[in-house]
């Protein structure tokens, strides 16, 4: 038997609670895990508590990533004592996921763990995480450098904004922070961030076209602000757009792409290939301080997620929750 997350659907109606498993329910794959560590990300929030149409499938372990021991494999590539992180493929949507002890997996979809990164720490990137590295990325290779100027990164005090100022500032970029919470200031100067505006500078119904700022922008929150952040970016620049805190809408107009050239990034971290996403965790291990990861986490117990979950949604995590699932 082991502790699992399960998110039932049924004539009682849609719940989610920490229950006693055994192995028969879990789906199959070529690789189990013995889990270590997973988290709370926005889409875990939507999952677990019904608010979204996240999950497609019932019963199921909630977790869209994990971390952990490999137990038993049927594939080559992994053996049994090697550390593994997994995030995406539809796992915690479609495929039972990593807010459990134990999960049943595609070798195909299973990451080596980074040299260097433990299994908790690969879980207080999560996928977070890993998408404001995948949004740098699309940075860099549209040849954005420090130099260029300024990087805005919206959502700045969640888990994509948290990791995506600490990694830029590392690599030498001025990067402004866009918030709601001006309490969470110093925090936000402690990662790195060089100055602070308000949420809403953003977040109302802009012009076409505004000053020219930013030179880069990583966005995790959509709508107007998405919006303003292209009005507002430089010629040639480019935004990357990976989250839909704010919402799904993309109210804008052309006028930043035709008359100042400026490019938008889709970031998707759920399909994104194997060569990608080595390389995303690969720069992680390099390029993001440990020592603020550990200053923008703090761990929580499996049963501790369901109101992590409630939480995220209400914007009120800072930074990044890590589960410890045998807590
Ligand atoms: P968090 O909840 O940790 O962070 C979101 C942040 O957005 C909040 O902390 C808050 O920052 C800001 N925010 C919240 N509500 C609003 C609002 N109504 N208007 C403007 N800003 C708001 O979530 P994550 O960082 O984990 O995820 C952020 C987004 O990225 C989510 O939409 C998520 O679904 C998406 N995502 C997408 C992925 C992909 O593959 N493309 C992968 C991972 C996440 P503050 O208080 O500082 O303003």
């Amino acid at each position: 038997m082991f502790k699992a997350l399960v998110i039932e659907k049924d004539d009682a109606g849609y719940r989610a609670g920490v229950k006693d498993v055994d192995d028969s329910v879990l789906p199959p794959g070529e690789v189990t895990v013995r889990v270590e560590y997973s988290t709370v990300n926005y889409k875990d929030g939507l999952a677990i508590t019904g608010k979204g149409p996240v999950v497609r499938k019932f019963p199921l372990h909630a977790g869209i990533d994990f971390a952990g021991v490999v137990e038993a494999s049927d594939d080559a590539r992994f053996k049994p004592g090697e550390r593994v992180l997994l995030n995406g493929w539809g796992v915690g949507e479609s495929h039972s996921g990593g807010l459990a002890q134990k999960a049943c997996v595609k070798a195909d979809w299973l990451v080596p763990l980074p040299a260097g990164l433990t299994t908790k720490q690969a879980m207080a990137i999560g996928t977070a995480g890993y998408t404001a590295m995948l949004s740098v990325m699309a940075l860099e290779r549209h040849g954005v450098r420090p130099e260029s100027g300024d990087i805005l990164v919206t959502g700045a005090s969640g888990g994509v904004g948290s990791v995506a100022i600490a990694v830029l500032a590392k690599l030498g970029y001025r990067v402004v922070a866009s918030t709601g919470r001006p309490q969470e200031a110093a925090y936000l100067r402690g990662l790195g961030a060089a100055d602070i505006i308000a949420r809403d500078e953003l977040s109302a119904p802009g012009k076409p076209l505004a000053k020219e700022r930013w030179a880069g922008v990583v966005d995790s929150v959509g709508s107007h602000t998405l919006a303003n952040a292209c009005a507002g970016t430089r010629y040639g620049g480019a935004v990357a757009a990976c989250g839909l805190a704010q919402g799904m809408d993309f109210p804008a107009s052309v006028a930043p792409f035709i008359l100042r050239g400026i490019t938008l990034y889709g970031i998707d971290s759920v399909n994104a290939p194997q060569a990608v996403r080595r390389s995303a965790w690969q720069r992680l291990a390099r390029d993001l301080d440990l020592a603020k990861l550990e200053a923008i986490t703090h761990e929580i117990t499996l049963a501790g997620a369901l109101q992590a979950a409630v939480d995220i949604l209400a914007g009120r995590i800072r930074g990044r929750v890590v589960v410890n699932v045998n807590a």
